[in-house]
């Protein structure tokens, strides 16, 4: 067993905290409190490690006793806080107390969509639907958690070096908590349209004359010498708030897991915080198996399923080059992590091109739903695996939808309106100020439906 490889503190190792910061490559414990980013001994990536939730007296609590106190939880707060994140704060963040910074966050649909269980051809599949965050993306449950570490450990700013959804995600729970919110970026390589959300939430965005390498060398610097806060994705408190996506859709179902899970693929940080949920909630009894995570990845930027496919001995990296840019990355941070989640939950890992992926998310769109391109990943691969007979009827499968339809305007339009030879456009259609021409257009869509 590796240094690592711990689920729940011994009250003994846990010296008085509810959770402690454990180094993954050397074992070096920091307080929950410790603002460094990374290990001060060898420059490893931190976890946060629980102690499993006892009672006033230290006994273990029951399986039934830890699932009802995520139901009153929230209730018992003063003013109430129906936080899909917080009322996991035994597993997240134990003692958060008055430093919490929460929208609120989480209590995302599981959606049960005919048409897109039709598409996907999978009867049991549900669809949690991550983009009815506050800022339209599944970041907010780890930077609820972040932010509220930033807080706690009298931060004077947070920062990340990014202009997509992580951005938007800090900007807004920075100017929540009313501390600066810092966005580094290569200064002429961003999309401001992209940086929307992050300029309107009132993050500074500092454009630095370089590349990104040098961006992220930046932060790093700064956030040592200024008491700024990073919260960029190796961040050990935003894996613990997107453990709830997972801790939530089981208590969606009663606790009774579903056979698979699937998610979208890119930086590996969901698939690493997903298999640390369910290995922990395995541990204390909320289940009494554990589903298969499958992680789908672009056929463009897809190292990880290279990975996958010759038994993880080599750690793979490309050149990214996908439609769906919030999961094109060539070289992941949470590689480690990630094939131990995959291997502990028999787990797969497959990839779809980006025509299966606009695909997915043209039925997706269409069925009233709606995603961001990478979140259609998740349907796309399941329809994958019931073509190969992986997932077979009877199956109960949840695929998460990472982002909201909103997140990517830019590509509805090329699809929709500029370019002729899709077939699937839903155009707009310009017509004379005449009753008849509506009536015109009714007919023709229900020649077209029929
Ligand atoms: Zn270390």
């Amino acid at each position: 067993m590796g240094v690592s490889d711990t689920v729940f503190l011994s009250a003994h190792e846990a010296l008085g905290h509810a959770c402690i910061q454990r180094c993954d490559a050397c074992g070096h414990d920091l307080s929950p409190l410790d603002p460094s980013p990374e290990c001060p001994s060898c420059g490893g990536l931190l976890a946060i490690i629980h102690r499993a939730p006892v009672d006033v007296m230290g006994a273990p609590l029951s399986a039934k006793a830890i699932q009802h106190g995520f139901m009153q939880h929230c209730c018992a707060l003063p003013m109430g806080h129906p936080s899909g994140v917080w009322r996991f704060e035994s597993l997240v963040m134990p003692g958060a107390g008055d430093a919490i910074t929460s929208h609120p966050e989480g209590n995302t649909p599981l959606m049960a969509r005919r048409r897109v269980s039709e598409y996907a051809g999978c009867d049991g599949l549900l669809l949690k639907h991550e983009g009815y965050n506050p800022t339209g993306s599944f970041k907010d449950r780890g930077m609820t958690v972040g932010t509220t570490q930033a807080v706690r450990t009298g931060a004077t700013a947070v920062a990340c070096a990014s202009t997509g959804n992580t951005s938007a995600a800090l900007a807004s729970y920075a100017a929540q908590a009313g501390i600066p919110g810092l966005v580094f970026v290569p200064a002429g390589k961003v999309a401001l349209g992209k940086m929307a959300q992050t300029l309107a939430y009132g993050a500074k965005t500092l454009l630095v004359r370089g590349d990104f390498d040098a961006c992220l060398k930046l932060v790093q610097e700064a956030s040592r010498e200024l008491g700024i806060y990073l919260l960029n994705s190796i961040n050990p408190w935003r894996v613990e708030g997107q453990k709830t996506i997972v801790l939530e859709l089981l208590q969606q179902l009663g606790w009774d897991a579903p056979d698979f899970i699937v998610l979208p693929a890119g930086n590996l940080g969901n698939t690493a915080a997903f298999g640390k949920a369910l290995r922990e909630a395995h541990a204390l009894g909320l289940i009494s198996r554990i589903p298969r995570l499958v992680s789908v990845q672009a056929a463009g930027a897809a190292p990880f399923a290279m990975g996958f496919r010759d038994g993880f001995i080599t750690r793979h990296t490309v050149q990214a080059e996908t439609i769906a840019t919030a999961i094109r990355i060539g070289d992941p941070a949470s590689w480690d992590r990630a094939v131990r989640a995959i291997r502990e939950t028999n787990g797969l890992v497959i990839s779809c091109t980006d025509d299966e992926i606009v695909d997915a998310k043209v039925a997706i769109d269409a069925a009233g739903v709606g995603c961001e391109p990478a979140s259609a990943a998740s349907v796309a691969g399941v329809q994958q695996l019931v073509r190969d007979g992986v997932i077979r009827d009877g199956d109960r499968v949840v695929a998460v939808l990472t982002g909201h339809v909103l997140k990517d305007p830019g590509m509805l339009v090329e699809l929709h309106q500029q370019r002729p030879d899709f077939a699937k456009a839903n155009r707009p259609i310009e017509i004379d100020a005449s009753v008849q021409a509506v009536a015109d257009v009714i007919a023709g869509s229900r020649t077209e439906a029929a």
